[in-house]
């Protein structure tokens, strides 16, 4: 009798422990899934999922495959440098196919053993020979997105036959943190740009200068800022409508993006004036480009209609901040460039004016 009493207390002594262990992994991929739906940044999240996914879940690989035919997500993460670890784990592909022929079944989660011929391109840097993978897929409204791509070295781990329910689920829930940082980033992006022109707006500089003028004195390198202001834009509007001025401000937009170098910061700072921050440039250096503006504006015939076109001249005010100046901070970097505007202005327009 006390005997089978012991067998009773052990066995529920076992269930307990299964339980409780059950209950520890549920909260750990509740932990999980909190923090993928909370990530408000696409850097962050890659990171969690290249990163932090393979440890949770005792993976050998762990890679991630994004369908980006526009660059929007490569676009996104562009202003950050992705760590080494990332090379051969976050892939992008530009084939909708090339993502599609990885499941059998459209959308639904594919377990099948590791091999290389069929696993590689997935795998780049998986080093086993055999092993099993899991490619999960990512969907935003219906449509492919990428996937997920698990990979161990254990044979049965991903077994065609299992239970799938898990990493459907798990399927689902990146592919919404996915879909959630994407906006969130494109949200953060039309709060730092110009609707008229695309370019960047006040608010973009204002960050981005300070920024550009604490490294500028750190490096004690040169900073140029050009302030370029069109001449009598309002004639424009008042001549030829205030469309004819949109126009004239989004094709000289353009042309400034095309001058400059992919380092240099341009914003449009209000209606018709903008700027421009040369990094590491001489006033010299910065002359010449400023020049070469002025000269390509000059000569722009802008088309405003079928029949008609019409030419715009600007202005430009030149300021240096550099270590050996009377230029030291965000300030007088702004003022000087702003004055010498005011300075090209006076002394007859279609002109740059350097405030030394
Ligand atoms: P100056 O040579 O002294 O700079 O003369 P200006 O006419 O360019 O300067 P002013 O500051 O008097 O006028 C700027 C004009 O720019 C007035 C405003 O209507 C126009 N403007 C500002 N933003 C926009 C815009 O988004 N679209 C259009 N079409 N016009 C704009
Ligand atoms: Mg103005
Ligand atoms: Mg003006």
């Amino acid at each position: 009798m006390s005997s089978e009493v012991e067998t009773l207390k052990a066995k529920l002594n076992a269930f307990l422990r299964i339980a409780k262990n059950n209950e520890a992994k549920q909260r750990n991929f509740q932990e999980y899934e909190l923090a993928l739906l909370s990530c408000s940044d696409l850097y962050h999240l890659i990171s969690i999922i290249l990163e932090q996914h393979r440890e949770k879940f005792h993976l050998t690989e762990v890679t991630l495959l994004l369908f980006d035919p526009e660059y929007e997500f490569q676009r996104i993460l562009s202003s950050r440098s992705l760590p080494p670890s990332w090379q051969g784990r976050l892939l992008f592909s530009d084939s909708v196919n090339e993502v599609r022929q990885q499941f059998n079944i459209p959308r639904k989660v594919k377990l099948a053993l590791y091999t290389a011929n069929k696993y590689q391109a997935l795998f780049p840097n998986y080093s086993s020979s055999n092993g099993s993978v899991a490619i999960l897929p990512l969907i935003r409204q219906n449509k492919i997105i990428g996937s997920v791509n698990l990979a161990s070295r254990q044979t049965d781990r991903f077994q065609p036959g299992i239970g799938t329910q898990f990493l459907q689920h798990l399927s689902a829930i990146i592919s919404a943190a996915i879909e959630n940082t994407r906006l969130q980033e494109s949200i953060k992006q039309l709060g730092l740009r110009d609707p008229l022109t695309g370019i960047n707006n006040r608010r973009f500089f204002d960050q981005r200068v300070e920024e550009e003028v604490s490294l500028a004195q750190r490096n004690k390198t040169s900073l140029s800022c050009l302030f370029i202001d069109l001449d009598h834009f309002k004639r424009i509007n008042d001549n030829y409508g205030h469309q004819a001025g949109d126009l004239v401000l989004k094709e000289s937009s353009k042309i400034f993006d095309d001058i400059m170098r992919s380092s240099d910061v341009l914003a449009r700072y209000g209606g018709e004036e903008f700027v421009i921050l040369l990094a590491n440039t001489s006033a010299k250096a910065a002359y010449e480009i400023a020049e070469r503006i002025r000269q390509r504006i000059e000569m722009t015939e802008f088309a405003i209609s079928a029949t008609e076109s019409l030419q715009v001249t600007l202005s430009i005010g030149l300021s240096v901040l550099d270590s050996d100046n009377l230029i030291n901070t965000t300030q007088q970097l702004i003022n000087a460039a702003d004055q010498a505007v005011y300075v090209a202005k006076e002394s007859g327009r279609n002109q740059v004016y350097h405030a030394s």
